[in-house]
């Protein structure tokens, strides 16, 4: 049962053609994001849009400090000071403490951005271990459940939620198949989790890359096998970091508040079955 818990302004039945713009204002100033796996790849490129646009940012990173200062120092160049959480995000617990450290430090949290994930190398499902499994769905999904079930205390109403999916989720990928399983989970996840967190007016969405060049598949994947990938597409090539980043921007911001529990695809114009 929907509950109707919008604003007046919000049920307003005349039409709003523009809303207030001020160009000194950018278009995440005053909001507290968290993103996972904000050390490297995708992450970085969203820790600094996201930074250019005036949010603060909590990078939540797994391994080497040298990757999250890398990203600290970009974020830096933008202005923004970005406090640097270690953690692994396939442990509630992590989840937890990385949140309630974020909160310590700015007292408020707005956004998250699910974007931590890992992928092993290709293999037959024969060969896919008990142990790789466990690994990819915790990473990938469980840490998805495990982060929002931290944040939600701490959201008011207008907070978002965008969660990293993949072009694999929806045309499959005949290797990666704990991978492609668990992103077809995140789509599904975004989906169930908007409707149920829409009457709290917290939106939930995501953005499903095509072959983005990023450790993630460089380690996966050689270059030529990348430069195939890319030749799938239309436009015949791999994307860049900063070619998805903004995707996250719109989705996080006052931009997308008639949105939720969409999927958005910077993936080089490839038709998706959705
Ligand atoms: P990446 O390897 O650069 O980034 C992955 C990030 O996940 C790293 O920052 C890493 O620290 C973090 N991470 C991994 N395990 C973790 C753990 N246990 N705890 C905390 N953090 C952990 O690769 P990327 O391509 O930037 O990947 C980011 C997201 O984009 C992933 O979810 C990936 O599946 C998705 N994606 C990537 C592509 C691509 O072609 N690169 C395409 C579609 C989707």
């Amino acid at each position: 049962q929907i509950k109707h818990t919008n604003t007046e302004e919000e049920m307003n039945p005349q039409p709003v053609y523009e809303r207030p713009y001020d160009s000194q204002v950018k278009k995440l100033t005053g909001k507290v994001a968290i993103i996972t796996g904000g050390d490297s790849g995708i992450g970085r490129a969203v820790a600094v849009h996201f930074a250019r646009e005036g949010a603060e940012v909590a990078i939540l990173y797994h391994k080497e400090v040298e990757d999250a200062e890398k990203t600290a120092e970009l974020v830096a160049a933008k202005g923004k000071s970005a406090m640097l959480v270690k953690m692994d995000v396939s442990s509630e617990k992590s989840c937890v403490q990385s949140v309630a450290k974020v909160m310590k430090q700015f007292g408020q949290l707005d956004i998250l951005v699910n974007n931590a994930g890992i992928q092993f190398p290709q293999d037959a499902i024969e060969n896919i271990s008990q142990a790789q499994l466990d690994t990819t769905f915790r990473t990938n999904i469980y840490s998805m459940f495990y982060m929002v079930k931290a944040c939600l205390p701490h959201f008011k109403r207008g907070a978002a939620i965008v969660n990293t999916a993949s072009v694999t989720a929806y045309r499959g990928s005949d290797h990666l198949l704990d991978y492609s399983s668990t992103k077809g989970a995140i789509v599904a996840f975004t989906r169930s989790l908007a409707l149920s967190l829409a009457e709290k007016g917290i939106r939930v969405n995501a953005v499903a890359p095509g072959p983005i060049w990023t450790p993630l598949i460089t380690a996966t994947f050689d270059d030529k096998e990348i430069k195939e990938f890319g030749k799938q597409t239309p436009f015949k090539r791999p994307g860049q970091p900063a070619e998805v980043a903004p995707c996250f921007v719109f989705l996080a911001s006052e931009d997308a508040s008639y949105m939720t529990g969409q999927v958005l695809h910077p993936n080089g114009g490839e038709v998706i079955n959705t």
